[in-house]
Order: structure tokens, then sequence, then C-alpha cells
């Protein structure tokens, strides 16, 4: 279980507020789209919720306990980012593994724990490769192995898919959708694509210039946009 609450929230650089007072609520295993275009404040957005950047104000909740505060580690949540952030020198096993070794994990569960993900992504025969030897998709399915062993309460991935070339960006959709299903995680997915998030998302919230625009339901949006920014980004018939 795991539902997400997010009130007031605001963040600042310097004097610059990016985030103007965001408000959201997660359902427990919604799949929540983040949209909005380059530079309205996603990815601050998301590093607040991992714990990656400090809160200016406003409150972050888990099951109505406040996180804010709370180091990245002890938050239950696992990110998966854009540039997969992989550990080059370490085989495709030890990049899975490698939180779960420092969280203090016996080896003999951290195996489990990453034979089972790879036999979730279809990489099984691919754990004793590096990264290199990899190709863009299974990368990204490696990511998010990482993200799947932790077991956490919510899953964050920042536009996992804008390395990808179109064709594996439509496979990748769906493989992380049903991915998302089948473990019922709570997440919150940023992408600056709306067709990804239309076809994708439980819910998307539009953002735009630090403020969130609208939320609901994707035909929602489509069919009754609050405005014409909302309707422009999604794409409505005007
Ligand atoms: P998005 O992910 O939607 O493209 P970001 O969250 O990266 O947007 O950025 C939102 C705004 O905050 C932008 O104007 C960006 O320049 C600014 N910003 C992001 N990170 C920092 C930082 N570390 N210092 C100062 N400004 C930042
Ligand atoms: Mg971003």
């Amino acid at each position: 279980m795991a539902r997400v609450e997010i009130e007031a929230l605001r963040k600042s650089y310097g004097a610059l507020e990016v985030i103007h007072g965001v408000d959201a609520a997660i359902e427990d295993g919604e799949f929540f789209a983040l949209v909005g275009p380059s530079g309205c404040g996603k990815s601050t957005l998301l590093r607040m919720i991992a714990g990656l950047e400090t809160v200016t104000s406003g409150i972050i909740c888990v099951d109505d306990m406040l996180i804010n505060d709370l180091a990245p580690r002890d938050r239950d949540i696992a990110m998966v980012f854009q540039n997969y952030a992989l550990y080059p020198h370490m085989t495709v096993a030890d990049n899975m593994g490698f939180a779960l070794k420092l969280g203090g994990l016996q080896s003999g569960e951290i195996g489990r724990r990453v034979g089972d993900a790879a036999a979730i992504l279809d990489l099984q025969s691919y754990l004793d490769r590096k990264p290199a030897a990899l190709s863009g998709g299974q990368r990204q399915r490696v990511a998010m192995g990482r993200a799947i062993v932790r077991a956490p309460k919510v899953f964050l991935f920042d536009e996992p898919l804008s390395n990808l070339d179109a064709k594996l960006r439509v496979q990748m959709r769906s493989e992380i959708r049903s991915l998302q299903q089948r473990l019922a995680t709570t997440t919150v997915y940023v992408t600056h694509d709306q067709v990804e998030a239309m076809t994708m998302a439980d819910k998307i919230v539009v953002l735009n210039a630090g403020r969130v625009e609208q939320i609901g339901a994707p035909l929602d949006l489509y069919r009754k946009p609050i405005n014409l920014f909302v309707a422009t980004f999604i794409g409505s018939p005007q």
C-alpha cells in the first residue's frame, strides 16, 4: 500500500521560485503521469519526492507519514533516471544488486531478488554482461531491475524513454505499463511526451511553469481540457 500526498509544495533555488504550490494525491497502485513542457518543474518535483532535492515549503506524505526530511534511502521509493545511471564497470547482476548490498542484505537474498527481477525483465542471459554490451532497451530494463529488487512502495520515473529510438519507445511503454500493473506499485512517471502519458497513465497532472493546470484521467483531460494550455498540450480537438 502506498498513497502519496503532496500539499502546497514549493521549491526555490535561491531567490527564484520554480514550484509554486503544487497539490496532488496519487492513489495506491496508480500510474500517475506528470507532464508539461521542458523547464516546467517536472524533475524538480520528482526529485523532491525522491529526497534528492530539499523541500522549500509544503508537505510530501506517503501513507500519511511525512517524508519531507527523510534521507532518500529511508523513503522506500525507487527512481529510474533518463540516462539509466548504470555503473559501467559492474555486471548487470551487480548493478541490480548494488543498492541491496549497500543496505546490508545477505548475498543469498540479493541473488534471489536479482534473479526474480531478471526473470520478470527477461534479462536472465545478460546477468554477467557489462552495460556497454547491452542494447538501449536492455539498459533501460536493468535500470528498472535496480528499482524492482528493492520492492519499493513507490516508483519514480524521469523521462525514462527519451534516449530510445521511436520504435523501442513504443515497445517500452507497454513493457513498463504491464510491469507496473503486475507489481501494482504506485508510480509517478515524468514525461514531456503527451502521447506517452495518454497511453500509459491512470491519471495525468499537467504542469506549466511550476503550477498545476489540471489533474484528471487521460480521457477527461482530452475531452474537457480546462484551458487552452491543457488543450494544446494534450492535443485535444479545438
Ligand atoms: P523539467 O524537468 O520540467 O524540464 P526542471 O525541474 O528540471 O524542469 O526545472 C524547472 C526549473 O528549475 C527550470 O527553470 C530550471 O532551470 C530550474 N532549475 C532546476 N534545477 C535547478 C538548480 N539546481 N538550480 C537552479 N535552477 C534550477
Ligand atoms: Mg526534467
